[in-house]
Order: C-alpha cells, then structure tokens, then sequence
C-alpha cells in the first residue's frame, strides 16, 4: 500500500495559518496583532556553489526567521531533497508556538538545505554546511543573540560541530561563539542530553497523559504505560529515542518503519537490539523475530498509540481512515494534516500535538544556550556540595536514631546532581507543566475542539502577552 497522498509544495504553511486561524477565534486580540504574529518575519533563500569532485554543483538552501518577539530566533536545519520554501516556512512557524508553549524565550526560525546527505561523502556535507554557515553570517541570519541553529531530519551532531567552527573561524573575538548553535558535540559545548531530547521529551508527553485516570477512561485505556502498544515511524534521532524511552518506560513498541519498510511483532521490539541490527546489517528490515511489512501499512496497524517521527503530511486524507489507533503522538512535525485530523477527531482519536510533543529538543537546546553563555557545566558548582548536605543528613539521622544507613540508602541520599540529571528534570518539568498547561486550557469550557487547538491558544496568549507588555499593539 503507498497511496500516500503527496501535498503541493504550498499547503504545508497553509495549514499552520488553518491551525493559527482556528485557534485564534478564542483569543480577544486585534486582527494587526494576529497577522503580525502569523506571517513570517524574514525569508532568505539563497543559492551558493560548492565543488564536488571535479565541478561545481549549485545548492539552494534557506532560513526562515518566523517571529522576532524574542531574541534570539531558534530552530533546526533540515537536509533532505524535499526541502522548499513553504516546508522552511511552516516549520519556523511551528518553531515560535513551539517556544512559546514550553517557554522557552526564543522567536521561532527555521533552516534547510536541498540535499540528500544518503548520497553525499562526509567532506561533501561539510563543505556544504559551512558554506551555508557562512551564507548566513553573510546575511546576519546566525549568532547567539540573532538566530541560533540547531539539528533537525537529516542532520545532527557533526553539521552543528562544523557550524560553530565555521561562526567562530569568522568571529574569533566573541567570547559566546559558542552560543551561535544548538546540538553540538559536548566536546565542543554541548550539553549532556540534547541527542536524546526529543525523544524523551515526547516519552514524558505520552507518560503525563497515560496518567490522567478520566482521560484514560474515555480512550477505552488503563492508566500508565505499561503494556500499552506502540507503533513508531521512523527511527532516526527522534524515532529512536523515542522507542528507546517507551520500551524502558514499560510501553511495547510492536512496529517500526523506516524509509526502505517496516517490522513488526506482536511480542514488541527491544529497539536497542534493532539498532545494533541497522548498524550490522544497514537496515532495520529482517529482525530476528519480526516480519516485513510495507511501510505505509505499519501506520494501519492497530495499536493504543502511534508516533509518527519522520516527516509531514504522512498521516492525510489517502489514509486518515484506515488508522486505528486511540492516540497520536506527534514527534514528527507536521505528520498529521488538517483534513486528516477532522477525519480523526470525528473518529475518537486524541492528537497530541507536534508544537508540544516534540518540543524537548529545543527546551535542551536552550539549557545549552544558557549554558554556553555562563560558560559553565550544569551541576558543576553544586554537586559536591549538595553530596556533602546528604553525608550531613545521614550522620545526623544515625545519630539521632543510632542506626547506620545502608549502603543503598547512603547512594540515595548523598547524590549529587550532574548535567545530565539537571537536563533530564528540567525536561521532565516542562513537558509535565507544559501538557497541563495546554489541557487545562482544553477543558476550560471555552468550547476549545481539540488539544492541537489549545495548544495553538496557548502559545497566541503567551506571544499576545510579550507584545502587551511592549506597548506595540493595543
Ligand atoms: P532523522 O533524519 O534523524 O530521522 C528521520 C528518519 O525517518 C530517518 O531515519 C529516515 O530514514 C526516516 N524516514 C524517512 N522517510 C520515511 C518514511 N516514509 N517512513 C518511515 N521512515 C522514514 O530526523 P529527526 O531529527 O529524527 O527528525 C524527525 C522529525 O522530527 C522531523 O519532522 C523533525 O522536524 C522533527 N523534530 C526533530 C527534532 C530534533 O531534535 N532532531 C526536534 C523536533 C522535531
């Protein structure tokens, strides 16, 4: 089955107006305001040529500022052949809801360059991506306080390595270079958790609504994760990730579908184990106790929640309904389009959306920036401190009670928090805040239709509130 509906290169961006628009008509605000907020701000598209093999080969590449009501703009660039204008678009402005409704102080933006890094050798992608970097230091599109860059499908770690080295190459006086780009290496100032971030993040989505009893209730579902099944698209960055925290998390992953097919297992996937497979054998196809099957029709097969973590517009009115799960988590952006989503909605199916879902990478992403501004690790100041506090703690309880603690009740208690710690809680807390944020507004009896749509109030309150509090707008 590939009946997959493709979208024209235009409706992308539509649709995020479509969501903008809905949403809207329950926030009292001026129609200025809302178009000043909806369109993009800046779009530069640029075209630069870079040498492979023997000749030159003329790239075209973007980035989209969507929103400057806060500084600096944040978003990933994309490498993939699909990249166009509207997709930078619709992205950066899924980017500005995205902060907003995490708050994270960021304006949203966005980057892309038309490529297929499957096909490109290792020198060829950093010659590209530097020369992108230095486009945008060109057009001022990139620094700490303008626009700061981040990994997103196609791209990861060593893109944002060769970013910062190109930004600090140009600017060797600035003492927050560093700050210029998010998902680097922590070697070269990263911060501990960014590669896993999404994931985890839309894992702690997904766990905090499991855990509302009523909610649960009306899906026909027992509270929490366990046993629930799980089918995933895409096993990338996100995808993986995201398996890997709902497999230890007590959920069972029962399909997986990558570009070239799917697997699937009725007994669950151990996506550890897959991945070492992929890295053995180059694909995710043939695991040992699970069959093939088509890639679209893993999207049908029936389960309690479907994530889908590849790209938009794979969820569409071609498929919408043939779909049977109870609940959509959104890693993907853009993965479900609006007329999918009536069909949907019509059907039960609750849709967690993409602007809160997948918003834990750029919740890290901005402990990373915090942290490349202080130019200090995470953890670095208080945990031996607090280790001390806990060794206190215990010698006076010993005393007090004249019992000696056990060893592992001596490890819970004089542990200090690191990096990686603080980043995970810091995640954990916005994304249990945010979800309920975003559900209080959808139960507040404003006759709000669905999550997405109070997601979407949210993050307009929240812009609507930065601009009041200027005095730009009445
Ligand atoms: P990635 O490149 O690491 O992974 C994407 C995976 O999807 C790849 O393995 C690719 O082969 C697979 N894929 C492509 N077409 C497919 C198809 N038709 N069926 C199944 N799989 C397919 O990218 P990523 O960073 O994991 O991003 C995935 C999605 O998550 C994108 O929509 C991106 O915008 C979004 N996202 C990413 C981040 C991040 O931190 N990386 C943050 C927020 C949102």
């Amino acid at each position: 089955m590939s009946d997959i509906t493709e979208k024209r290169e235009d409706e992308f961006f539509q649709d995020v107006l479509k969501y903008f628009d809905r949403a809207a008509k329950f926030v009292d605000v001026s129609e200025g305001l809302l178009d000043q907020i909806k369109y993009c701000n800046s779009v530069y598209r640029m075209k630069f040529p870079v040498k492979m093999g023997d000749s030159y080969q003329v790239i075209e590449a973007y980035r989209v500022e969507h929103s400057h009501h806060k500084l600096p703009t944040k978003g990933g660039i994309r490498f993939s052949t699909a990249v166009n204008q509207d997709e930078v678009m619709a992205l950066a402005a899924l980017m500005t809801y995205k902060c907003a409704i995490v708050d994270v102080p960021f304006g949203g933006a966005k980057g892309g360059i038309k490529i297929s890094p499957r096909k490109l050798s290792a020198d060829e992608m950093e010659r590209i991506t530097r020369r992108y970097t230095s486009e945008l230091i060109k057009k001022n599109f990139i620094g700490p306080g303008i626009d700061v860059p981040a990994p997103d499908y196609g791209s990861g770690e060593r893109e944002m390595a060769w970013i910062v080295d190109t930004y600090a190459t140009f600017f060797p006086n600035e003492l927050n270079a560093s700050a210029c780009v998010t998902g680097k290496p922590v070697s070269q100032g990263g911060i501990r958790g960014r590669k896993e971030a999404t994931g985890l993040g839309v894992y702690f989505g997904i766990r905090e609504a499991l855990s509302i009893e009523e909610d649960c209730k009306a899906w026909g579902l027992t509270p929490g994760m366990a046993g629930k099944t799980f089918v995933v698209q895409g096993f990338g960055n996100v995808g993986f990730h995201s398996a890997k925290f709902i497999h230890e998390g007590g959920g069972k992953i029962i399909s997986i579908a990558e570009w070239d097919g799917a697997i699937y297992s009725a007994d669950g996937i151990n996506p550890h184990a897959l991945e070492a497979h992929r890295i053995k054998t180059g694909s995710i196809l043939n695991f040992p106790g699970t069959t093939n099957v088509d890639k679209y029709a893993a999207l049908e097969i029936e389960c309690d929640v479907l994530v889908p973590a590849a790209l938009e517009n794979q969820i569409n009115a071609g498929n919408a309904d043939r779909i049977k799960c109870k609940i959509i988590g959104e890693a993907a952006n853009g993965p479900v389009t609006p007329e999918a989503e009536a069909i949907l909605n019509a059907k039960g199916v609750y849709i967690i959306p993409d602007i809160y879902l997948n918003a834990g990478g750029v919740t890290v992403s901005y402990f990373e920036w915090l942290k490349n501004l202080s130019h200090v690790r995470f953890g670095r100041l208080g945990k031996r401190w607090d280790e001390s506090a806990g060794r206190n703690t215990i010698s006076v309880l010993e005393d007090m009670t004249g019992r000696r603690a056990t060893d592992s009740q001596r490890a819970l208690i004089e542990r200090g928090a690191d990096e990686l710690d603080l980043v995970y809680s810091g995640l954990e807390e916005t994304m249990i805040n945010s979800y309920n944020a975003i559900r209080d507004e959808l139960k507040s009896g404003s006759g709000i239709p669905d999550l997405r749509t109070a997601a979407f109030v949210v993050a307009i309150k929240k812009i609507v509130q930065s601009y009041n509090t200027l005095g730009v707008f009445p």
